[in-house]
């Protein structure tokens, strides 16, 4: 039995931010983290050659503040990603260079629409309050109707409707019609409206830490020690009037409260004695996460910006859904990231691995020609097979569920409070906002504590 002053449970970015804000105030705290290494759904891999490859979350972006603190304080640098060139779309087989975030050159009619839907997209998100986003105005309505619906009923153009259903369906790596519209507008409106979730420059993927996303929980580990405990899955959490008891298979942890922080559909798999609340329970039966296959093919060098172009590319329907030039600080190797989303990952999920690379490489090639074709390394992450994730890259609320049940997204249940990505009003769905969450979950419990401290000592005089 470890005896400590709070349990962390989940090694993501929130779990350890949270353990990190504890342990910097003078708290003990114990981290029980089910996979054998830390990091959750960011997963940094060292090459030999010195360079690495993000297999999760890599890219931040101007207003995720709250990350860009912490690499200031663990002093990660930052560099700009590679934007120079065109982008390109490949929609019906014809592919269109652009620059910017709208591909004006396809027609001007699908361009109109597009810059229409961005105009309205952006208004809607204004109307959104980001604590409660359930008491919006129109919250009732926008919570009944799928994106496909909102997307089918305002779109006219094809090619633009098709588009704009892989950009946005793409970040709840879901089916359009499987997301609240009411969701899909407060999400965007956590980071700040729809070019800073569908942008790259100045937006979601402006920059990434030099070193990749390990290079900050590694050191945040190291702060916190061997306070984290690792392959210990916590099985069950009991509360009682005095504290909680934690368990996993070989661990168990005696603390005053317990920040669970990991994703809403994975925290079904704990065991809550007392059972949780009933809008706590049932939220966790109601945020499940998507499909979605992340791969990095390394070249020698990244010849496509030799050609003129960004490697930014999306290309609905196929195998190769979204492509962005993933290289390190050096440029050299060239990496090519490759990202395959919802129903797309589902089905390439169902081919052989070889199969795959295939499938995937055949797009790179028609895409950006025979070089895409001969990679020095291919490295594939399926996130959709990784037990402690269910899927990435957020959990995302189908339709009634957050005007019902997202009350609860924060809401700490007795002594058992909870942080995670999803938890964040602001950033919501990206490692900034898993920081947040960390910060968030931290100060509440040792307020709490304060608060119960100043309540014992009154009681006593
Ligand atoms: C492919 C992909 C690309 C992404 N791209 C970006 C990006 O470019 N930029 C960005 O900002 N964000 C991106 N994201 C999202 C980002 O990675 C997440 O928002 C963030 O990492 C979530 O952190 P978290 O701590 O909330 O959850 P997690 O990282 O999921 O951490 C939860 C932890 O809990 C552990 N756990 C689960 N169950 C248990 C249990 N029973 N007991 C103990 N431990 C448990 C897990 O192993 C995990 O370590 C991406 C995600 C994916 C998957």
């Amino acid at each position: 039995m470890t005896d400590v002053d709070f349990c962390v449970v989940g090694g993501g970015f929130a779990g350890l931010t949270t353990a990190l804000r504890l342990k910097q105030a003078g708290r003990s705290v114990a981290v029980l983290e089910a996979r054998d290494r830390v990091g959750g759904r960011t997963f940094t891999e060292l090459r030999e050659d010195g360079s690495w490859i993000d297999r999760g979350g890599a890219w931040i972006g101007p207003g995720q503040d709250r990350i860009y603190a912490l690499m200031n304080e663990f002093g990660v640098p930052s560099y700009r990603q590679y934007t120079d060139g065109e982008a390109m779309m490949v929609v019906d087989g014809k592919q269109y260079r652009y620059t910017g975030t709208i591909p004006w050159t396809m027609s001007p009619w699908a361009a109109m629409n597009l810059g229409a839907i961005f105009l309205e997209l952006g208004h809607m998100c204004k109307s959104i309050p980001l604590e409660a986003p359930w008491t919006a105005k129109n919250a009732d309505k926008w919570d009944q109707i799928t994106l496909a619906h909102w997307l089918d009923r305002n779109i006219l153009s094809k090619p633009a409707h098709e588009l704009l259903e892989t950009a946005i369906a793409g970040c709840y790596t879901s089916a359009a019609s499987e997301v609240s519209l009411l969701f899909v507008l407060y999400q965007m409106a956590s980071g700040g409206g729809p070019s800073f979730v569908l942008g790259v420059k100045d937006a979601a993927e402006d920059a990434r830490p030099v070193g990749g996303m390990g290079a900050l929980y590694r050191p945040m580990a190291a702060e916190i020690g061997d306070s984290i405990h690792l392959s210990q899955p916590v099985r069950h959490i009991h509360q009682d009037a005095d504290g909680v008891t934690v368990r996993s298979d070989e661990l168990t942890v005696r603390a005053r409260r317990v920040i669970v922080a990991v994703p809403l559909a994975i925290a079904s798999q704990i065991l809550y004695e007392p059972m949780l609340p009933i809008d706590r329970s049932l939220l966790h039966q109601r945020m499940p996460s998507g499909a979605i296959f992340k791969i990095a093919a390394v070249y020698d060098e990244p010849f496509w910006r030799r050609d003129g172009l960004s490697g930014q590319s999306a290309a609905p329907g196929s195998p190769a859904t979204v492509t962005i030039d993933a290289c390190t600080d050096t440029g050299r190797p060239g990496v090519m990231c490759v990202i395959t989303e919802g129903p797309i990952a589902r089905q390439i999920g169902q081919l052989d691995e070889a199969e795959r690379r295939a499938a995937i490489l055949g797009a790179l090639v028609e895409r950006f020609g025979e070089k895409a074709g001969a990679p020095v390394d291919y490295i594939e992450q399926n996130w959709s097979a990784e037990r402690y994730s269910g899927g990435g890259m957020l959990s995302h609320a189908p339709t009634g569920v957050l005007t019902q049940f997202g009350h609860a997204l924060r809401e700490p249940c007795g002594r058992v409070h909870w942080a995670g990505t999803e938890s964040s009003a602001v950033m919501c769905g990206w490692v900034d906002g898993a920081i947040r969450s960390g910060e968030r979950a931290a100060s509440e419990v040792l307020e709490l504590e304060t608060v119960t401290a100043l309540e014992g000592r009154l009681h006593r005089l």
